[in-house]
Protein backbone atom coordinates (compact mmCIF):
# COMPACT_ATOMS: atom_id res chain seq x y z
CA UNK A 1 0.00 0.00 0.00
CA UNK A 2 2.68 2.27 0.67
CA UNK A 3 4.11 1.68 -2.58
CA UNK A 4 1.03 2.46 -3.87
CA UNK A 5 1.07 5.47 -2.35
CA UNK A 6 4.62 6.57 -3.35
CA UNK A 7 4.29 5.51 -6.84
CA UNK A 8 1.10 7.89 -7.11
CA UNK A 9 2.93 10.77 -5.31
CA UNK A 10 5.22 10.33 -8.25
CA UNK A 11 3.27 10.05 -11.28
CA UNK A 12 0.59 12.58 -10.00
CA UNK A 13 3.49 15.11 -9.07
CA UNK A 14 1.45 14.84 -5.34
CA UNK A 15 3.32 15.69 -1.85
CA UNK A 16 4.03 12.22 -0.24
CA UNK A 17 1.06 11.75 2.09
CA UNK A 18 2.47 12.07 5.42
CA UNK A 19 0.01 11.23 7.88
CA UNK A 20 0.04 13.57 10.93
CA UNK A 21 -2.66 11.37 13.35
CA UNK A 22 0.12 10.25 15.46
CA UNK A 23 1.72 13.68 16.18
CA UNK A 24 2.37 14.23 19.90
CA UNK A 25 2.97 18.24 19.66
CA UNK A 26 2.84 20.27 22.62
CA UNK A 27 3.77 23.84 22.80
CA UNK A 28 4.43 23.39 26.45
CA UNK A 29 7.18 20.64 25.40
CA UNK A 30 10.04 21.93 23.31
CA UNK A 31 11.21 18.53 22.76
CA UNK A 32 7.78 17.20 21.03
CA UNK A 33 7.45 20.24 18.39
CA UNK A 34 11.07 19.39 16.70
CA UNK A 35 9.58 17.01 14.36
CA UNK A 36 9.30 17.69 11.25
CA UNK A 37 5.80 18.00 10.56
CA UNK A 38 5.72 20.42 13.42
CA UNK A 39 7.25 23.54 11.51
CA UNK A 40 4.70 25.36 11.25
CA UNK A 41 3.90 25.11 14.70
CA UNK A 42 7.06 26.50 15.16
CA UNK A 43 6.29 29.36 12.86
CA UNK A 44 2.71 30.00 14.93
CA UNK A 45 4.69 30.51 17.76
CA UNK A 46 6.56 33.58 16.42
CA UNK A 47 3.45 35.24 15.95
CA UNK A 48 1.94 35.20 19.55
CA UNK A 49 0.34 38.60 20.16
CA UNK A 50 -0.41 39.32 16.37
CA UNK A 51 -4.23 38.49 17.01
CA UNK A 52 -5.75 35.26 16.46
CA UNK A 53 -4.94 34.27 12.53
CA UNK A 54 -1.46 34.80 10.44
CA UNK A 55 -1.05 34.95 6.86
CA UNK A 56 1.83 33.21 5.55
CA UNK A 57 3.63 32.29 1.29
CA UNK A 58 2.97 28.86 0.98
CA UNK A 59 7.15 28.44 0.54
CA UNK A 60 7.02 25.57 -2.07
CA UNK A 61 8.55 27.17 -5.07
CA UNK A 62 6.85 25.15 -6.80
CA UNK A 63 3.41 27.34 -5.89
CA UNK A 64 4.19 30.61 -6.31
CA UNK A 65 0.27 31.62 -6.19
CA UNK A 66 -0.58 29.95 -3.00
CA UNK A 67 -1.28 31.40 0.72
CA UNK A 68 -2.38 30.23 3.75
CA UNK A 69 -3.77 30.95 6.86
CA UNK A 70 -3.13 29.69 10.41
CA UNK A 71 -4.38 30.20 13.75
CA UNK A 72 -1.99 31.66 16.16
CA UNK A 73 -3.19 29.19 18.76
CA UNK A 74 -2.50 25.29 18.24
CA UNK A 75 -4.63 22.32 18.83
CA UNK A 76 -3.99 19.36 20.32
CA UNK A 77 -1.73 16.59 18.05
CA UNK A 78 -3.22 16.98 14.37
CA UNK A 79 -4.84 20.26 15.13
CA UNK A 80 -8.03 19.01 13.35
CA UNK A 81 -10.77 21.77 12.66
CA UNK A 82 -13.78 19.75 13.63
CA UNK A 83 -12.40 20.71 17.47
CA UNK A 84 -12.12 24.20 17.09
CA UNK A 85 -15.11 26.13 18.50
CA UNK A 86 -17.59 27.25 15.66
CA UNK A 87 -16.84 30.71 16.21
CA UNK A 88 -13.71 30.11 15.31
CA UNK A 89 -13.69 28.25 12.45
CA UNK A 90 -15.91 30.88 11.01
CA UNK A 91 -13.30 33.47 12.19
CA UNK A 92 -11.02 30.90 10.17
CA UNK A 93 -12.78 30.40 7.04
CA UNK A 94 -13.43 34.05 6.83
CA UNK A 95 -9.83 35.46 7.10
CA UNK A 96 -8.98 33.02 4.51
CA UNK A 97 -11.74 34.16 1.91
CA UNK A 98 -10.57 37.25 2.80
CA UNK A 99 -7.64 37.40 1.55
CA UNK A 100 -8.63 35.30 -1.24
CA UNK A 101 -10.59 38.13 -2.30
CA UNK A 102 -8.05 40.31 -1.73
CA UNK A 103 -5.43 38.52 -4.24
CA UNK A 104 -7.85 36.77 -6.60
CA UNK A 105 -11.31 38.84 -6.58
CA UNK A 106 -14.42 37.17 -7.02
CA UNK A 107 -12.15 33.98 -8.62
CA UNK A 108 -10.72 32.77 -5.28
CA UNK A 109 -10.94 29.15 -3.43
CA UNK A 110 -10.00 27.88 -0.50
CA UNK A 111 -8.89 24.46 0.40
CA UNK A 112 -8.61 22.44 3.83
CA UNK A 113 -6.69 18.80 3.24
CA UNK A 114 -7.84 15.91 4.90
CA UNK A 115 -5.60 14.48 7.65
CA UNK A 116 -4.38 11.78 6.25
CA UNK A 117 -2.52 13.82 3.19
CA UNK A 118 -1.35 16.58 5.64
CA UNK A 119 2.62 16.61 6.17
CA UNK A 120 1.84 19.04 8.84
CA UNK A 121 0.32 19.39 11.55
CA UNK A 122 -1.00 22.99 12.58
CA UNK A 123 -4.25 23.86 11.07
CA UNK A 124 -4.08 26.01 7.98
CA UNK A 125 -6.09 26.79 4.99
CA UNK A 126 -4.88 26.93 1.52
CA UNK A 127 -5.67 29.76 -0.50
CA UNK A 128 -5.97 30.75 -4.35
CA UNK A 129 -7.30 30.94 -7.32
CA UNK A 130 -9.99 28.41 -8.04
CA UNK A 131 -9.49 25.78 -11.14
CA UNK A 132 -12.81 26.27 -12.86
CA UNK A 133 -11.56 22.84 -14.46
CA UNK A 134 -11.67 21.32 -11.35
CA UNK A 135 -15.52 21.77 -10.83
CA UNK A 136 -17.52 18.54 -9.90
CA UNK A 137 -20.92 18.11 -9.21
CA UNK A 138 -20.26 16.91 -6.13
CA UNK A 139 -21.04 19.92 -3.74
CA UNK A 140 -23.46 21.20 -1.47
CA UNK A 141 -24.76 24.88 -1.91
CA UNK A 142 -24.80 26.93 1.37
CA UNK A 143 -25.63 30.78 1.72
CA UNK A 144 -23.02 32.04 4.51
CA UNK A 145 -20.48 30.65 6.11
CA UNK A 146 -21.34 29.74 9.33
CA UNK A 147 -23.06 26.81 6.95
CA UNK A 148 -19.65 25.55 6.20
CA UNK A 149 -19.40 21.84 7.78
CA UNK A 150 -16.50 20.77 9.81
CA UNK A 151 -15.66 17.04 8.61
CA UNK A 152 -13.91 14.55 11.31
CA UNK A 153 -12.06 13.00 8.34
CA UNK A 154 -12.01 14.47 4.66
CA UNK A 155 -10.89 17.89 3.04
CA UNK A 156 -12.95 20.61 1.98
CA UNK A 157 -12.63 23.01 -0.92
CA UNK A 158 -15.02 25.89 -1.24
CA UNK A 159 -15.46 28.77 -3.67
CA UNK A 160 -18.03 31.30 -4.35
CA UNK A 161 -21.15 31.14 -6.62
CA UNK A 162 -23.58 33.47 -7.11
CA UNK A 163 -25.73 33.99 -4.03
CA UNK A 164 -23.28 31.98 -1.68
CA UNK A 165 -20.82 29.42 -1.90
CA UNK A 166 -19.84 25.70 -3.08
CA UNK A 167 -18.69 23.48 -0.84
CA UNK A 168 -16.96 20.18 -1.88
CA UNK A 169 -16.49 17.39 0.73
CA UNK A 170 -15.15 13.79 0.54
CA UNK A 171 -12.08 14.17 -0.67
CA UNK A 172 -8.39 14.22 0.82
CA UNK A 173 -6.46 15.90 -1.12
CA UNK A 174 -8.22 19.21 -1.23
CA UNK A 175 -5.80 22.02 -2.48
CA UNK A 176 -5.25 20.56 -5.99
CA UNK A 177 -8.13 22.69 -6.78
CA UNK A 178 -6.35 26.06 -6.77
CA UNK A 179 -3.88 27.32 -8.90
CA UNK A 180 -0.25 26.22 -7.82
ZN1 LIG B 1 2.78 18.35 15.50
ZN1 LIG C 1 0.63 23.76 16.08
ZN1 LIG D 1 -18.22 23.88 -7.18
Amino acid sequence: MKWICIIAALCCGLPLAADVSQCACDPSKPETMKARECSLCNVASQHKGEGKFFVLKDNNPRKPNRWLVLPVEHGEGPHHMHEMSTAERVEFWRTAINLGKEKFGEEWGVAYNGWKVRTQCHAHIHVGRFIRAAESAQYRFVRTVEQFPAPEDAGLWIHPVPGGFHVHAGEQIAETVLVR
